[in-house]
């Protein structure tokens, strides 16, 4: 099997797994006991986020365990915003994942908050214009991702959030698919929160970490014994923290993955000369996350392709993995302004930073085979 859909999730490194094993067996002890077996679990857990921290540039009191990207997200969007009394106005962008996108309809809904929604243009690029102009005297919070998970297009964060807090707004990024793809430093973005989950990079699934700007106020989701910092109550998964901190760790040293930009590049130029109906959405170079390659196909099945990709032995998903299961067209395509038809065909590769030439060079031969396949049902 060719697996190219890491966006989707990651294998678990096994390194991350072994640093766990002992926190899920003989050193199962509660981070908040008071015993000798409480005291080492709180140990391995603080030291865990010493090492989160210093992975995004955070200090250690910044850093909050989640259960992932969507725990994350809801904390970002609907804790911050709750607390911020400055007002019932949010700014955000429909080419965000679901857990912003739902959070901010709650907000609406049971809140009475207003959003405004930027234009977006059909690579997914946001206009830092059009967020300036969004910015109202009762906006409380800004939210704007930093890599989009279907077609890979890289925000400008960090002038996002300067904007955000000329009005005295604050801002939150999801950082679920840039973690490990391009560097990551709170300090350098100036965001107030950021969410990223573990197992798009290595960890397990159900794991994840929340940064929360020292000073900035945020109202807790999970209501409890107070852990956390007061910010996510319940008792802490010492184990998957441990493995997301090892994850974490052993991602480092590839954070200029310029050699899976050159694969990705090679990839799309061969897909759009030698498959039939092709089309790249997205941005191209530097603005485009090293790990997506997503494509449409006129007139036909995105699914279609899909399963005869399957039969060739290559993995991969249509847009995004969250919200598969549904044949609905992508809601970023829509939002970048895609026909709903086009939007239903798309289809993504996402590659790891150990993905070959070679996986490619049979994905895209896969892709030639099914498409053509997929042409002459006529499906
Ligand atoms: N945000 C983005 C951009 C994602 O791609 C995902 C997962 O696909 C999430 C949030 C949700 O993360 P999790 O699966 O850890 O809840």
């Amino acid at each position: 099997m060719i697996y190219l859909d890491h966006a989707a999730t990651t294998p678990v490194l096994p390194a991350a797994l072994e640093a766990a094993w002992p926190y899920l067996t003989g050193e199962f002890g509660n981070a908040s006991s008071t015993h000798e077996l409480g005291a080492r679990a709180s140990t391995a857990l603080e030291d865990a986020r010493a090492r989160v921290a210093a992975f995004i540039g955070a200090r250690p009191t910044e850093v909050t365990f989640t259960s992932g990207g969507t725990e994350g997200d809801n904390l970002g969007v609907i804790g911050l915003a709750l607390a911020n009394p400055r007002g019932k106005h949010i700014v955000s962008a429909k080419t965000e994942h679901e857990a912003v996108i739902e959070s901010i309809a709650f907000l609406e809904r049971v809140h009475g908050f207003e959003v405004t929604w930027v234009p977006v243009a059909r690579d997914g690029s946001i206009d830092p214009s059009a967020v300036a102009t969004a910015l109202r005297h009762d906006t409380a919070l800004v939210t704007l991702m930093l890599a989009n998970n279907e077609i890979g297009t890289i925000h400008p964060v960090a002038h996002f959030a300067e904007l955000a807090h000329g009005v005295g707004a604050l801002f939150h990024t999801d950082a679920v698919q840039a973690i490990g793809w391009m560097p990551v430093n709170v300090g350098d973005l100036g965001v107030d929160a950021l969410s990223f989950s573990g197992h798009k990079m290595g960890a397990p699934k159900g794991v994840g970490a929340y940064y929360l700007r020292s000073g900035v106020a945020v109202e807790p989701l999970l209501h409890g014994g107070g852990q956390e910092f007061d910010v996510r109550s319940g008792t802490e998964n010492v184990a998957w923290a441990v493995a997301l901190a090892t994850a974490a760790g052993a991602l480092e040293p590839q954070v200029e993955p310029e050699s899976t930009r050159a694969l990705r590049d090679a990839f799309i130029t061969k897909v759009l000369a030698t498959v039939p109906r092709a089309a790249l959405t997205g941005p191209t170079g530097d603005m485009r996350s090293p790990a997506i390659a997503s494509f449409v196909f006129a007139g036909i099945s995105g699914e279609a392709v899909l399963l005869q990709l399957e039969e060739h032995g290559v993995v991969v998903s249509s847009g995004s993995a969250c919200a598969a299961g549904r044949d609905d067209p992508s809601h970023v395509l829509l939002a970048c302004g895609y026909a709903p038809e086009l939007a239903q065909t798309s289809v993504r590769f996402s590659l790891s930073h150990h993905t070959t030439a070679e996986e490619l060079e049979r994905a895209t031969e896969a892709l030639r085979a099914s498409v053509e396949a997929v042409s002459s049902l006529g499906r």
